[in-house]
């Protein structure tokens, strides 16, 4: 499969996925149409489809300029997003299979962020690449506006599942930010180091992989000693041994730190 990274607005990744055998592409989270069309354009493709992870402006805020430029362009999301994501063709549920061209995708349910927030996952000949929108990030996740920490524990874990050296193609640029935090919360983690001074030379961050995450995100790594420590040493009310009472604490850190 051939991906493409389109950054826009201010820091919002939209990507191009296209099947090598057939052309056919899918724009994923156009936040706006200019950048999308601009892309497409050196790249000579013609979207047949665009996948939204879930119905925040920056994400689909590119959808309807696209439908209207390239009719008959499918319009995926989650099915309970309908009335909130417009032009929307086909709405998806965990487990759907989602075409282009000879690729596949499936969709992963990941609420949290947003209560319809989703994943696509491809696996072509083994090279696995996974479209997290705004759930999972480069050294962090997204804010839980529509869900628990129950929920978004276990939507992370989900993805935290996945064959490690699965690409992550994640919503925004944060990683550098995110890493700062990271290493607020397990400063004697050389690996949170090693990725931030590796990204020092390197824009952008995406995509990064399923083990980066694994070794630096703090968010699924909450089962982690010096984790539960440090959600036990912001917040004593919390029980180290629950995981997504652990997590709930970071999240709760992170919304208000400025590192
Ligand atoms: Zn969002």
């Amino acid at each position: 499969m051939r991906i493409v990274s389109v950054p826009c607005l201010s820091d919002n990744f939209a990507y191009l996925v296209t099947c090598p055998t057939t052309g056919a592409t899918a724009v994923v989270d156009p936040g706006e149409p200019g950048p999308i069309e601009a892309a497409l354009a050196a790249a000579g493709l013609t979207p047949t489809a665009i996948w939204a992870t879930h119905h925040h402006p920056d994400h689909v805020g590119g959808v309807a300029g696209l439908a209207a430029r390239f009719p008959g362009v499918a319009v995926i999301g989650h099915a309970s997003d309908a009335a909130r994501i417009a032009g929307l063709t086909r709405g998806v549920v965990a487990g759907d299979r989602v075409e282009l061209g000879s690729l596949t995708a499936t969709i992963i349910e990941n609420p949290g962020h947003t209560s319809g927030a989703i994943s696509y996952l491809i696996d072509a000949d083994g090279e696995a690449a996974v479209f997290t929108g705004d759930t999972l990030f480069g050294a962090g996740c997204g804010r839980m506006f529509e869900g628990t920490p129950p929920q978004m524990h276990a939507s992370l874990a989900r993805l935290a599942a996945l064959p490690p050296a699965t690409r992550v193609y994640f919503g925004h640029e944060y990683t550098a930010a995110n890493l700062r935090f990271a290493a607020a919360v397990e400063p004697g983690n050389p690996a949170i180091a090693a990725r931030a001074a590796a990204i020092d030379a390197a824009r952008p961050t995406t995509p990064s992989t399923i083990a980066d995450e694994r070794a630096t995100n703090p968010f699924l790594r909450v089962a982690e000693p010096a984790v539960r420590a440090a959600a036990v040493a912001f917040d004593a009310t919390v029980d180290p041994a629950d995981g997504a009472a652990v997590f709930g604490a970071i999240r709760r850190w992170k919304d208000g730190f400025r590192g």
